[in-house]
């Protein structure tokens, strides 16, 4: 792919930061210069800001209907150019195009398809006070959104938060992650194809810093990020100065449960795409697989042949399982994580070894890694690592194992894998997680709420819970009798 431009995206057009700096972004998987990119300062933040000011007068003023219909018209369009995108994501992320092809684009246009029929349908309700009152709300926008976003599903992360946002009638300024930037710019550009009004989702680019201009300017109401715990943390503090709303989709370390009556083969692929898909670099992973001491032997055997066979390789290669993790930094805190686990006392099954040979010298390919031998207490298996790396840990009982499944900070997902009905259930019931899979792992229809308990999130993406947090209610009582006077 030839070197170009990356602009910000401001009130409708593409920009130049005003002070002219910029940074880079490769492809993790040869290195290579994909785009000189624009960086936001001060001045561009209050651009943008001001043109979604304006974009937000124009758009909030539009009927549901008329705000759904550019949404879906929007969503029609991103899987026309599906190819194009999934492409540019995989240049850009480093993961296959076996993966990006089918989840990343179909992901973000049915959100906007999603929310795009929701929005017909948003109202307030009419309240009865009895024959002499009654009162209704008014279901309004919040005014502009910030939109922050993750490195692993940019093109997602960016219509997960400006489709709910929109179709409430907001603005929003969404800024990437620095390390991909390329596919949000796309986003924009068929918004405004769809017949969006100029400045209602613009794009701004940078580091942390830019991030800050957004989640302290006293204009913004919302804040919406995609992240690590401790951003969520700084976040939430610079959003306190000026109270703003703020959802937070933080990171984990998510159990998957087995039990001894579960479908083994089903539970191993289960526990594979909860690890190795997108190279272990999912929120939600369930990291942390407990399986029933009846059959942890025979889990093992059959999650170690079936992890070996996968293909690691070219990410732009279809038959290519497992990419280029996202940068070098990331990939030695990857392998730095992998050398501690071992150095902690697990024993490291297989995987979890740079691939050297050439190409893939010049990204960071690593193998899917299996831990056997896991103690509860190992930072291996307490801290997020974001890897292809997979500990198994064995229990003898339901109780144990959830109570074990808890005891973490993080509450973003679990998954239960058993052919009890009554047990699944149960289980799910006791789970201190905000999204959960029964028999399946790691999906996340567009129709179902998404997000995290205790440290792993604050509110909720996806579904109609979304609409409670991009939009306000305006409570209004209606007098239709004599106003008595006490006085
Ligand atoms: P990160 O927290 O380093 O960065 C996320 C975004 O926040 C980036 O755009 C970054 O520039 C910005 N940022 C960083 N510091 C900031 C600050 N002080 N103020 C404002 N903005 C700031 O996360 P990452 O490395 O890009 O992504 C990986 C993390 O994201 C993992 O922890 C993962 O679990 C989490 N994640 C969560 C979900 C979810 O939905 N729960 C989804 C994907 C990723």
């Amino acid at each position: 792919m030839a070197k170009q431009d990356c602009k910000l995206y401001i009130a409708g057009k593409q920009q130049n930061a005003v002070d002219g700096q910029t940074f880079e972004t490769r492809n993790p998987a040869t290195g290579e210069l994909l785009a000189q990119v624009q960086q936001a300062g001060q001045a561009d933040v209050a651009r943008a800001v001001e043109a979604a000011q304006a974009g937000f007068a124009t758009w909030s003023a539009m009927t549901c209907a008329e705000r759904g219909r550019i949404l879906r018209r929007a969503a029609d369009l991103l899987r026309a150019r599906n190819d194009e995108l999934a492409r540019l994501e995989t240049l850009d992320t480093g993961r296959p195009i076996q993966e990006t092809s089918v989840e990343d684009i179909n992901s973000g246009a049915d959100c906007l398809e999603y929310f795009g029929a929701l929005a017909a349908g948003l109202s307030g309700e009419h309240i009865d006070l009895g024959p002499q009152a009654f009162a209704y709300t008014r279901r309004e926008p919040l005014g502009i959104c910030a939109g922050i976003g993750a490195w692993n599903y940019p093109t997602q992360i960016a219509c997960w938060k400006a489709a709910p946002a929109l179709a409430c009638g907001n603005a929003m300024i969404f800024k990437p992650a620095e390390l991909t930037p390329l596919t949000a710019m796309k986003v924009a550009e068929i918004l405004s194809e769809a017949g969006l009004p100029d400045g209602v989702f613009n794009v701004v680019h940078g580091f942390a810093e830019t991030g800050q201009l957004l989640t302290r300017h006293p204009d913004i109401a919302k804040v919406s990020l995609t992240g690590e715990v401790g951003t969520g943390r700084k976040i939430m503090a610079d959003a306190a100065g000026t109270v703003k709303h703020v959802t937070l989709e933080l990171g984990g370390k998510s159990p998957i449960l087995v039990f001894k009556e579960a479908e083994i083969d089903r539970a191993v692929t289960g526990a594979m795409l909860g690890n190795f898909y997108s190279g272990g670099e999912i929120c939600s992973n369930g990291t942390r697989v407990f399986v029933h001491e009846s059959i942890k032997d025979s889990f093992l055997e059959r999650l170690v042949a079936r992890t070996e066979a996968l293909k690691i390789g070219d990410p732009l290669d279809p038959d290519t399982q497992v990419g280029a993790l996202i940068s070098e930094e990331h990939t030695q805190k990857v392998l730095k994580a992998i050398a501690d686990g071992q150095k902690e006392g697990a024993k490291l099954v297989t995987g979890g070894q740079r691939v050297t040979d050439p190409p893939f010298d010049r990204g960071g390919f690593v193998t899917p890694a299996i831990f056997d031998a896991c103690e509860d207490d190992m930072t291996l298996v307490r801290e997020e690592i974001f890897g292809p790396v997979l500990s198994l840990l064995s229990f003898k009982d339901e109780e144990e194992a959830i109570a074990r499944a808890n005891d973490t900070p993080y509450g973003l997902a679990a998954g239960v894998f058993t052919r009890d009905l009554a047990r699944a259930h149960r289980v799910i019931a006791r789970l201190q997680a905000g999204t959960c899979w029964i028999n399946n792992y790691n999906l996340t229809p567009i129709e179902m709420p998404f997000g995290g308990v205790k440290q792993s999130g604050l509110g909720r993406e996806n579904g109609k819970a979304a609409i409670e947090y991009y939009s306000q209610l305006k409570s209004v009582y209606v007098e239709l009798g004599e106003l008595e006077s006490p006085y």
